[in-house]
C-alpha cells in the first residue's frame, strides 16, 4: 500500500514512539502516575509533561504559553469561544470546519475572500465591531500558504485578536510572528493522535471552555504524559529537520508535476506547502478512481469533505465550478514517502484515470 494522505494524518515518527512506550505505564512502571498529583511519582510524570511542553513551544514564537488540548479542533474551539466577547468573528473563506463551524455557532462570520490562487487578501476592510480574525497558516485542501502576519497587522489596527490555525503549517514553516493564538495538532507532524496545543500570547485572556479542575490552566482533564512526550519529540524533530523535510517534499513535488502532466494544479504553485498536491482532470469520476486504486491512499478534495457528497467550500472559494471541484484529488506526501512510492502511485492513478476517458 502507498500512503499519500499526509494532510489527513502522518505516521508516528519512530523517535516519538520510542519516547511514548515507557510512559504507557503498566503496574510495574513508575511512570503511570497522574501528572497532576503532588507526590513523587506524580512529579516525575509532570516533569515529562513539562519537558514536552518546552519542546512543543519550539513550534511557536517567544512570548506566550502552551496549553495541551485533546486535538486542534479543541484548541480552536478554546481560542474562538474563549476569546469571544461579543462583536464579529472574521474568517477566511478557506478555513477548516473547526474554525468555520465554531465561528458560525457564534453568529454570522465576516468572510474574507481568497483569490483564484487560494490566497486571502490581507488588505481586507475589517469593520470596527470585529473582535477576532481567523486565518490559517497553510490550507489543508490545496496547500496554499496564507499571509497571516500581514493580516494580523491589519487586524490589530482594527482592535481585533488573531487566531492562526497552523495545523498544516507547524513544523514545516516558521510560525506566524504576529498571531495572538496559534492552534496545532501532533498527528499532522509525525506525533500521536489525540493531542493538540493552543499557544496564547502573554496578556491574552481566555475563558476556559472545559471546566473541572483546570489542570492545564485554560483547560481541564488529566493529561496523558505519553501523548505529550510523543508530541514533544515530534515537534523537536520537525523544527530541527525542517529544511531537510522541506527539501524532500520539494523533490517529490518537482517529480509529481512531471508525473501528473495533463492534470491541472489547484492553488498557487509557489506560495504553498510542496507536500500537498491538489489536482483535477475534467470529467474524472473520483469515486471510481478510488475504487480502482485501492492500493493508493489519497483523498478526494479534503478528507473531511470526502464521502459527504458536498462540494468543497475551499475549491468553490477559488472559483472552481462544482464539476471541477468534484474531479479533484489531493495527494499528500511526507518525510517517509519515497520517490519510488510516488512514481508507482502516479502510474496507477494515471492508468486508472486514462481508462475512464
Ligand atoms: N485545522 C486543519 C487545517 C486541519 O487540517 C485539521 C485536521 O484535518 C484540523 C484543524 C483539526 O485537527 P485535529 O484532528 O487535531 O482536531
Amino acid at each position: 500500500m502507498i500512503y499519500l494522505d499526509c494532510q489527513a494524518t502522518t505516521p508516528l515518527a519512530p523517535e516519538a514512539l520510542d519516547a511514548m512506550l515507557p510512559l504507557l505505564g503498566g503496574p510495574d512502571s513508575s511512570l503511570f502516575a497522574n501528572p497532576h498529583s503532588p507526590h513523587r511519582m506524580g512529579r516525575q510524570a509532570a516533569a515529562v509533561v513539562e519537558l514536552a511542553r518546552e519542546r512543543v513551544a519550539m513550534l511557536f514564537p517567544a512570548g506566550g504559553r502552551v496549553a495541551f488540548t485533546g486535538s486542534a479542533c479543541e484548541a480552536i474551539n478554546l481560542a474562538i469561544r474563549g476569546s469571544y466577547r461579543g462583536g464579529r468573528v472574521a474568517i477566511s473563506a478557506i478555513e477548516h470546519a473547526a474554525v468555520l463551524e465554531t465561528a458560525e455557532a457564534l453568529g454570522d462570520p465576516l468572510v474574507i475572500p481568497v483569490d483564484a490562487e487560494g490566497i486571502a487578501d490581507p488588505r481586507v476592510n475589517l469593520p470596527g465591531e470585529t473582535g477576532l480574525v481567523c486565518l490559517m497558516q497553510v490550507n489543508n485542501e490545496i496547500g496554499t500558504v496564507q499571509p497571516v502576519d500581514a493580516l494580523a497587522e491589519r487586524a490589530h489596527q482594527a482592535g481585533a485578536l488573531v487566531l492562526c490555525d497552523a495545523v498544516q503549517g507547524a513544523g514545516k514553516f516558521a510560525p506566524p510572528q504576529h498571531a495572538d493564538m496559534i492552534a496545532v495538532s501532533a498527528h499532522k507532524l509525525y506525533g500521536p493522535k489525540g493531542i493538540g496545543a493552543l499557544w496564547v500570547r502573554d496578556g491574552v485572556e481566555l475563558t476556559p471552555q472545559i471546566t473541572g479542575g483546570l489542570q492545564e490552566g485554560l483547560r481541564s482533564g488529566t493529561l496523558n504524559p505519553a501523548l505529550c512526550a510523543g508530541f514533544g519529540v515530534a515537534a523537536r524533530l520537525a523544527v530541527e529537520g525542517m529544511e531537510a523535510d522541506r527539501a524532500h517534499a520539494r523533490a517529490l513535488w518537482d517529480r509529481a508535476l512531471e508525473l501528473f502532466d495533463g492534470w491541472t494544479v489547484n492553488g498557487s504553485q509557489t506560495q504553498r506547502n510542496h507536500a500537498n498536491l491538489s489536482i483535477r482532470k475534467d470529467g474524472l469520476d473520483v469515486a471510481r478512481l478510488m475504487s480502482d486504486c485501492r492500493e493508493v491512499m489519497f483523498s478526494a478534495g479534503s478528507a473531511c469533505a470526502s464521502g459527504s457528497g458536498k462540494t468543497s467550500h475551499v475549491l468553490s472559494a477559488i472559483g472552481l465550478a462544482p464539476a471541477q471541484a468534484k474531479s479533484t484529488i489531493r495527494l499528500g506526501w511526507g518525510r517517509y514517502t519515497s520517490m519510488e512510492e510516488l512514481e508507482a502511485a502516479a502510474e496507477r492513478l494515471n492508468y486508472a484515470a486514462s481508462q475512464q476517458g
